[in-house]
């Protein structure tokens, strides 16, 4: 699968430690959309590449993340892999959580056996198009008003207190660059005028 970034231990994108895979390439263009390096498929940015569901799954058993999450990017433009990968998590004992930009309607409606695959290997959903126009800070993880998060199975509570916390920003600093995840909308700028000068990727929720 074609993947933009990977961090094995974050805490700020899903409940708990997550192994945060960030895939490369969206069919849509949502104004305002976080990640817009991760939109183009073909892209040749550096630490763009191809990994395998194995190689994938090795890291993940190193981490002790109790769960993957996949963003980017589409997640659902690639859901054969990732649906390989998604099931595998789970039979490590992880639990899988993913943004889409597509509802979950339009996912179904698909009537794709990859796509049903994925879904099924999936505990936690936010669904639907990052919305400027309906941008929202009110609900852990969801970026605008539209954005669902579903219960595919019964691995987490609704009222689990860390789907309620309040987002927050990571900053790594590493040899040759700087990296932000988690809630670019409130701390990016910030963030950005910190480390004014040093090379950075910013990357949040994808969808
Ligand atoms: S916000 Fe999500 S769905 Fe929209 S363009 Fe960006 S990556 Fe794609």
């Amino acid at each position: 699968m074609r993947v933009a970034q990977i961090i094995r231990e974050t805490d700020a994108e899903g409940p708990g430690c997550r192994f945060a895979v960030w895939v490369q390439g969206c069919p849509m263009r949502c104004r305002g959309c976080c990640n817009p390096t991760m939109l183009l498929e073909n892209s040749e940015l550096p630490g763009v590449r191809w990994y395998g569901v194995a190689e994938l799954l090795r890291g993940l058993a190193e981490s002790a993340a109790e769960g993957v999450t996949l963003l980017g990017g589409e997640p659902f433009a690639q859901p054969a892999a990732l649906a390989r990968f998604a099931e595998g998590a789970q039979g490590l004992g992880r639990s899988v959580m993913i943004f889409t930009g597509f509802t979950l309607a339009e996912l179904r409606a698909r009537r794709d056996p990859a796509t049903e695959a994925l879904l099924s290997a999936t505990d936690l959903l936010v669904d639907g198009r990052y919305d400027d126009t309906q941008r929202s800070t009110d609900r852990r993880f969801i970026g605008s008003a539209n954005q669902v998060l579903h219960f595919l199975s019964s691995r987490y509570d609704p009222l689990d207190p860390r789907l309620h916390t309040q987002n927050h920003l990571e900053i790594r600093v590493r040899r040759d660059h700087i990296t932000l995840n988690g809630w670019p909308i409130a701390g990016v700028g910030t963030a950005q005028r910190l480390l004014d000068g040093a090379a950075r990727r910013p990357r949040g929720q994808g969808s």
